[in-house]
């Protein structure tokens, strides 16, 4: 039976999906806002909902799914960049999309249905809360609007937090505008240079969290199957979601399957911009092909964390190139559902990885039909979208690039050495034997190879 089950957040339980109409499955995920270069986490987020797309396609067709992955173009943090930076905001904004878009396409997500832009929807998000304020669920304050939680009897049942253990502690500064701590903002009055809009509350802008209640209501309905996202949107984010959502529609589910990834970790602490331990994808992407990267990624269940590291990165290399050696461009409707079943049951990606090696061993011995279903099971995560020698081709570009910089760092080292800086120079050999480059001084002459 092709029967999907999912970890629900809002169930707390692995579920069977049922769509509330299999001929329109409606799944909105929680996009980039776009002011800096996507880290590999945020790659991560991509990765699992692309996968979980591409299970549904498999299972209801894709003209019967409306996946909808918002941008957020207007934002403090936004604001902020354009500030330090000097840059308008508009060119942040496209120039951060653009390459979104890149890094998208470098690790060979689909493409979602609709991608929405918030400011492109400023009128329903004015619409939406003058219906809350005229139904007394916001209120008014100096410009801004808030959401009075009070009003929304369900508030912490995503998250499966009670209302009296939220109330932020003495550490947390509350806005004096609030009625309650836990309000959070709808509409928020401009500074003279900010990005703005006229409402009747005066120029400001929306607040994040309405952002993605409007666009999800205007694309998919007021009740929707799949809402997913990162496990940090869970709360305040998702939450605030359901809020604002179901207090104005008077309804009980904003979505039926609330889906969270688990965090990519960087020296074990979640991969953020706020702590700096990242990399982005466009600098992985320039190192590694973007298979190799969708390989790594998946590699853990995705509610499990999953430890970002170079190690894990080579050995994903090695399998995509071992797997490579059976690629076949005939395409076909083989019978896979037997490994397919892996990606049913909770999107098991470790189990699958382990049943496509076995696959990969049989079709080795020379099995036609093996291989071809080896090569169907690979395109249904995502990779062997490259001819085989395309990513020849681009080893060798990435290889001519890896000797690019060795030669630099010798001569770099050389020069250390010329002036006495031995400590520079043992520093640059040390990072050269990091990235697996042995370095031999030979007579005059330095030597390197591939230890
Ligand atoms: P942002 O642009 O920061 O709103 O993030 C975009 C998506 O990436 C959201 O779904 C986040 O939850 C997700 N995300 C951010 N950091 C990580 C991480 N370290 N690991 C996994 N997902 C993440
Ligand atoms: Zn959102």
């Amino acid at each position: 039976m092709n029967n999907l089950k999912i970890s629900n957040s809002l169930t707390r339980s692995k579920d069977l999906f049922k769509p509330i109409n299999p001929k329109n499955i409606t799944m909105y995920v929680c996009g980039p806002t776009v002011y800096a270069d996507p880290h590999v986490g945020n790659g991560r987020s991509l990765i699992v909902f692309d996968l979980l797309y591409r299970v549904l396609i498999k299972l209801y067709g894709q003209k019967n799914i409306t996946y909808v992955r918002n941008i957020t173009d207007v934002d403090d943090k936004i604001i902020e960049t354009s500030k330090t930076k000097g840059i308008p905001i508009d060119k942040i904004t496209s120039d951060a999309a653009k390459n979104f878009h890149k890094n998208v396409k470098d690790l060979n997500c689909l493409e979602p249905t609709i991608e929405p832009k918030a400011t492109k929807h400023i009128k329903e998000m004015i619409k939406m809360i003058d219906s809350l304020i005229e139904k007394k669920l916001a209120y008014l304050n100096n410009g801004h609007v808030y959401f009075l939680i009070s009003e929304f009897k369900n508030y912490g049942k995503l998250s499966n937090k009670k209302l009296d253990d939220l109330v932020p502690g003495s550490r947390v500064e509350v806005s004096k505008l609030k009625k309650n701590p836990l309000d959070f903002i709808l509409w928020k009055p401009a500074l003279t240079d900010e990005p703005s809009w006229d409402s009747p509350w005066g120029r400001g802008r929306p607040g994040w969290h309405l952002e993605c209640s409007v666009m999800s209501e205007k694309y998919l309905g007021k009740t929707f199957d799949i809402h997913g996202g990162g496990l940090d949107l869970l709360f305040p984010h998702h939450e605030n979601e359901i809020a604002q959502s179901c207090a104005n529609n008077s309804t009980d589910v904003l979505a039926n399957y609330w889906i969270h990834n688990g965090f990519l970790t960087m020296n074990k602490e979640k991969m953020s911009k706020s702590l700096g331990n990242l990399e982005t994808i466009s600098e992985v992407s320039g190192k590694y092909n973007g298979q190799a990267i969708r390989l790594a990624l998946l590699s853990a269940h995705y509610k499990q964390p999953l430890e970002w590291s170079d190690n894990l990165l080579e050995q994903s290399k090695a399998t995509l190139e071992k797997w490579y050696e059976l690629y076949d461009e005939a395409e076909s409707n083989i019978d896979n559902s037997e490994i397919f079943s892996c990606l049913l049951d909770d999107l098991n990606t470790p189990k699958y990885f382990a049943k496509l090696h076995e696959l990969y061993n049989v079709a080795s011995k020379g099995d036609k039909t093996k291989r071809v279903e080896f090569n169907e099971a690979c395109r249904l995560i995502g990779i062997f979208n490259q001819k085989k020698d395309v990513l020849a081709k681009e080893k060798q570009d990435l290889s001519n690039v890896d000797k690019k910089y060795i030669l630099q760092k010798i001569e770099e080292r050389i020069k250390a050495r010329k002036v006495g800086d031995f400590k520079l120079a043992d520093k640059i050999r040390d990072e050269l034997s990091k990235n697996g480059i042995a370095i031999k001084d030979k007579d005059n002459n330095t030597e390197w190879e591939y230890k």
